[in-house]
């Protein structure tokens, strides 16, 4: 069985074609500027060389349009029909609090999805333009929405629930929901591979550290807590995103400097996080550059940002009781042997002991922590695509 994952963003779409048999990728890709002048499409073949296609792109079915030519082309083709793709697995943001799993498309389920824009008005309309863009190019093949919500929705009430006026959680859905929830579940699911133990058993605590981040508390398989909330502005200090800030900081804002609500926005989404703190780049590489050359607002920046990991690691190790593992993914995470350093540095008392020498490794699944270490600490590559082709495929076979 071959399935086509897509993640459709408002100008962007990721592809890959996966051939479920031995879970082996056959072709990836990436539509840039769809609707604007200069849209391009670059192909990889896998073990091939890519193919970079310019080609105008008026909206998300002309890019698919060009994508299912791509994979079907004589020459740096994969498949020879289209109708070898069995089934379309989408990543969906937001799948509110009706979708704890992902799930077969139909009619009713795209309404609901149409509803839950609201929640995520920047996210889950490119995704349901590509959805709508697939339907009509491949009528009768299967499409199943994966969503980055559905993971976090085991957390209690208590962990999802902020202290306001209950009414606007009934209203409004205020509350929280958390994200990248295929990535913590795919990661979780390999680190109880790793520590050899059923992840009924397991209390792992998953820092996805990349552009975006969050951690998130995964007691016996289920996520329990997760730093991002009603939207992926909470929790970690990120690239651009502030995270966790006295909300009062922004009524202040507002009437101090005059901003309105989407200057104020735009300030927590765009222009804060290790960019707004070191004045360098949203890129940690470039701080973490930056900072070895003597940069001290890039040294805050970092400083910043490890120690709200840190901080969520303690409170989750509380919320679990304990905590058995400890998993960096992501960009971040699975690149810089110093961000994972630096996170695991005092984090003794827990029985969290990360070995320098094993910790000095990049992108392949390892366990960074030292032989004597109470909790292990893995660097595990996250694969959220693979993820999406697996939940595809178990759908449309039942
Ligand atoms: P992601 O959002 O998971 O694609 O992660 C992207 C981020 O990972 C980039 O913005 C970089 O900040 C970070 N990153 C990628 N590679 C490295 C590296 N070798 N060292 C430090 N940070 C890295």
């Amino acid at each position: 069985m071959k399935i086509l994952v897509v993640n459709c963003g408002s100008s962007s779409l990721k592809y890959q074609l996966i051939n479920m048999q031995n879970e082996s990728l056959l072709a990836k890709g990436l539509v840039e500027r769809i609707g604007i002048e200069g849209s391009v499409l670059t192909h990889k073949p896998e073990g091939k060389d890519k193919v970079v296609i310019e080609h105008p792109m008026k909206d998300h079915k002309d890019a698919i349009k060009l994508v299912l030519d791509a994979l079907t082309d004589k020459n740096h083709g994969v498949i020879s029909d289209m109708s070898e793709i069995s089934a379309v697995g989408h990543r969906v943001v937001h799948g509110g609090e009706k979708y704890a799993s992902s799930i077969l498309i139909n009619d009713d389920v795209m309404k609901v999805l149409e509803e839950c824009s609201r929640l995520a008005p920047l996210h889950n309309p490119p995704n349901l333009i590509g959805i709508n863009a697939c339907k009509a190019l491949m009528p009768n093949t299967p499409m199943v929405a994966v969503f980055d919500t559905a993971f976090h929705q085991s957390m209690p009430d208590y962990a999802y629930m902020y202290a306001l006026p209950y009414e606007l959680y009934e209203k409004y859905g205020i509350r929280r929901y958390g994200f990248h929830g295929t990535s913590h579940r795919y990661v979780s699911k390999i680190a109880a591979e790793q520590l050899g133990k059923d992840i009924k058993d397991c209390k792992i605590i998953t820092c996805h550290l990349g552009n975006g981040a969050s951690v998130a508390a995964v007691l016996n398989g289920k996520s329990v807590d997760t730093s991002m909330g009603f939207t992926p502005l909470e929790g970690l200090v990120m690239g651009t995103r502030c995270g966790d800030i006295d909300p009062a900081v922004v009524t202040f804002l507002q009437e101090e400097a005059n901003l309105s609500s989407k200057e104020v926005n735009n300030i927590m989404n765009k222009k804060s996080g290790v960019l707004g703190l070191s004045g360098v780049s949203s890129d940690f590489r470039d701080v973490e550059d930056a900072a070895e050359n003597g940069n001290n607002r890039a040294k805050l920046a970092l400083d910043v940002f490890y120690y709200r990991v840190k901080k969520y690691i303690g409170a989750y190790a509380a919320a679990m009781g304990g905590v058995d593992a400890i998993v960096f993914t992501a960009g971040l995470g699975e690149n810089s042997p110093e961000a994972r350093y630096e996170i695991c540095k005092g984090l003794e008392f827990l029985g969290i002991k990360i070995d320098e020498d094993k910790n000095k490794v990049r992108g392949k699944v390892t366990e960074v922590s030292t032989a004597d270490s109470k909790v292990k600490v893995y660097l595990i590559p996250t694969n959220e695509e693979l993820m999406i082709a697996r939940d595809t495929m178990d759908i449309v076979s039942k």
